[in-house]
């Protein structure tokens, strides 16, 4: 155990296997998992925690690769005291933990729409914010009003949606902010008519994306259109004849091939190299630099 953590209500684990907690399913151990009990439980431990103890926050892990190493210090991962989701008029307000999904479906069920996109991503709030979560020409940025969020000391802060600085799956706000919950804003329309274009959502995705699989979503961000002629980050890949490309238990989807899959036995070693391999043949064949959308973070073993 890491000395010096303060009291708190929530509970700590010991060397917490993060495979567990991403989707990808690889990733070494936190040294320490903290999962506050509410609020007022993460401004103490933030409060109180030793300077030199390193903090990250995940959500469900829909857009992270943990390396082999796993991550020293503390890791927050926010739960039942933060996802409770609201619907008032035209409002929605929902906790860091509180599923996209699950969002959507509260949306839909209160009779505001806008936040249909929200069906499609596996993530939580937390982590739309982080990173301008979007899909089906909707971002995060679209409907949301104001956000609350809890820094390094404790204290707590709140963010319009203009403070935000989102641009394409980013947000200009520090990374040492935790984000607590959000408003978000929808206009009133007939919950079956939501509904509908919610099902929608869904089939577009089951056929396009390899949404059963051992994924972390879009690999690269789409680059620049005035670089790339256009072409989107599964085309280059496409065209470097990378479809298909497999190292140790990693494999790039046939599907989608922007898409990384871990086939059963990957390592975070073996995501990662494909990655890297994909962005060097992409790089010699098109002259583009793909940027990763997936966030990795630890250390290597
Ligand atoms: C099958 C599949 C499909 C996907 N489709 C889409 C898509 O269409 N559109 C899209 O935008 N994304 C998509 N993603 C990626 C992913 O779902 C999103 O990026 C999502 O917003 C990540 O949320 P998360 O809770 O899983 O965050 P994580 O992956 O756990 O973390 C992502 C980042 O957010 C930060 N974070 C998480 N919670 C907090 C918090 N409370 N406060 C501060 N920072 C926090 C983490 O530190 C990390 O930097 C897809 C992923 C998969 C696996």
């Amino acid at each position: 155990m890491i000395s010096g953590l303060p009291d708190v209500r929530g509970s700590y684990t010991q060397g917490a296997l993060l495979s567990d907690l991403t989707w990808f399913r690889v990733g070494g151990p936190a040294d320490v998992l903290f999962q506050p009990a509410d609020v007022a439980d993460l401004q103490k431990f933030l409060k109180e925690c030793p300077d030199d103890v390193p903090v990250t926050v995940v959500g469900v892990g829909s857009n992270l690769l943990v390396r082999d190493g796993g991550i020293g210090g503390v890791v927050i991962r926010l739960g039942r005291g933060f996802n409770q989701i609201t619907c008032e008029g035209t409002r929605v307000t929902a906790g860091a933990a509180a599923l996209d999904v699950m969002v959507a479906k509260a949306a839909q069920k209160a009779g505001i729409a806008g936040l249909e996109f929200y069906r499609g991503i596996p993530g939580t709030i937390g982590g739309a914010l982080r990173m301008n979560a979007g899909s089906y020409g909707s971002e995060t940025k679209d409907v949301l009003i104001c956000a609350r969020a809890v820094d390094d000391e404790g204290v707590l802060h709140e963010f319009s949606a203009a403070d935000m600085g989102f641009t394409y799956r980013h947000s200009d706000i520090p990374e040492n902010m935790i984000f607590i919950d959000a408003v978000f804003e929808g206009t009133l329309d007939d919950p079956e008519k939501i509904l509908a274009r919610m099902a929608k959502i869904t089939d577009s995705r089951e056929a396009s994306q390899p949404v059963k699989s051992r994924t972390g979503g879009s690999t690269f961000k789409n680059p620049d259109p005035g670089a790339s002629g256009g072409r989107k980050a599964w085309q280059l890949i496409d065209a470097a004849g990378c479809r298909g490309l497999t190292i140790g238990g990693a494999k790039v989807s046939e599907q989608h091939c922007n898409f990384l899959i871990n086939e059963g036995t990957a390592s975070a070693e073996d995501l990662e190299t494909l990655g890297e391999t994909v962005r060097a043949r992409v790089s010699e064949d098109a002259g583009v630099n793909l940027q990763w959308e997936i966030r990795r973070i630890g250390k290597k073993l």
